[in-house]
């Protein structure tokens, strides 16, 4: 009988993990870094790529192991120069990555999850229902695909990274927090952890875990509204995640990490667009250190939501700024490739 092995994919395990399989194989444990650097440093796709490993080595991974890669399938760059690609898993389903040009920065926009579970009825990743969690690895993949575009596109290095695309991160927190402490290893793409933000629509219980971990990560909140009745009707995780349990698990978070929080927040025409509205902005943002993010809308349905006037966003900005919170209005960027925030469903 021939001793056949099912292959396991080689990158869900750990140095250790490795290091113990060499051993186990009469081999040397130090064979494990030189692989993994292969892996997480020169993002090898195939065993043949690892050169410096000997062909018995390399046929002794072939047998027992592969190695799930993303495939950027498509890529669709807009006008003002966002590159949106369509990232194809190893399992066949599909989430898109966004790169993100601007003078000084050049910033990728990742997804956590393939659809998503929030039901947030303003955007149009809430339609794709949530069929599973991102692994680590697939995570990391797509910012290292941003990394290599930014430099062969634009001659630039990658700067920032945003959990901003499609899925909620902080319920898929152990891969999202594995994947960016491969990212910001030196054994991995080097990357600075204040260079991160992990955006979320507000998980108060897992917002506590993340102070209680000491993440070193920037903090976004999906805020939109600050009256619950309001965020209640266009956000459904506020019925069991309240204002009130958010801003306390702000407090703690600020407290434990002194780290500032950042509120994304769109002004839809009879929606939020009321002095009130931009009042209760105001008493949240008083809670703890935080600066605002007014967001444009981008449309995704047939009329339901409008952007409020140039009025009101002022009347915003100089409410907010008066008291002392610093607030800016974040244009969209990639809109005409459906790449602007909320506009990931991937339609391509
Ligand atoms: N689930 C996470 C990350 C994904 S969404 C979160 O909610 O934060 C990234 C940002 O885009 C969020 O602030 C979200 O509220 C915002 N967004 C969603 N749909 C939008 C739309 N149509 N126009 C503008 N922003 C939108």
């Amino acid at each position: 009988m021939t001793d056949t092995v099912t292959p396991r994919d080689i990158r869900k395990l750990k140095i250790e993990e490795l290091k113990d399989f060499f051993v186990s194989q009469g081999d040397k444990a130090f064979r494990a870094q030189q692989v993994y650097d292969w892996l997480w440093i020169k993002s090898a796709k195939a065993f043949d790529q690892m050169t410096n490993i000997s062909l018995e080595t390399r046929e002794l991974l072939s047998k027992h192991f592969v190695i799930n890669h993303i495939k950027v399938d498509k890529m669709q760059r807009s006008e003002d120069g966002t590159i949106k690609n369509a990232v194809t898993l190893h399992d066949g389903l599909i989430v898109e990555s966004v790169l993100i040009p601007t003078e000084k920065r050049i910033t990728a926009c990742v997804s956590s999850q393939v659809g998503c579970s929030l039901a947030c009825k303003f955007c149009a990743t809430a339609r794709l229902k949530r069929q599973r969690n991102l692994s680590a690895d697939e995570i990391y993949d797509q910012v290292a695909a941003i990394k290599e575009q930014a430099e062969l596109f634009y001659g630039r290095p990658l700067t920032n990274i945003v959990f901003m695309g499609m899925g909620e991160p902080l319920l898929n927190y152990a891969n999202v927090t594995e994947a960016i402490s491969k990212i910001t290893n030196q054994k991995g793409l080097g990357m600075a952890t204040k260079r991160i933000t992990v955006s979320t629509v507000g998980i108060a219980k897992m917002i506590m875990k993340m102070a209680d971990d000491g993440v070193k990560f920037n903090l976004a909140v999906s805020l939109h509204a600050a009256i619950d009745k309001t965020r209640s009707s266009i956000m459904p995780i506020n019925d069991s995640n309240s204002l009130t349990e958010l801003g306390e698990s702000l407090k703690y978070w600020y407290q434990k990490t002194k780290s500032k929080v950042t509120y994304e927040y769109v002004v839809w025409k009879g929606i939020n667009d009321t002095e009130e509205h931009a009042y209760a902005l105001l008493k949240f943002c008083k809670l703890v250190p935080s600066k605002v993010n007014l967001i444009e809308y981008n449309p995704i349905d047939d009329g339901e939501f409008k952007q409020a006037s140039d009025q009101v966003l002022t009347m915003y900005m100089d409410l907010l700024e008066r008291n002392g919170i610093t607030c800016r209005v974040r244009k969209s960027r990639g809109k005409d490739i459906d790449a602007a925030c909320g506009q990931l469903a991937n339609k391509g």
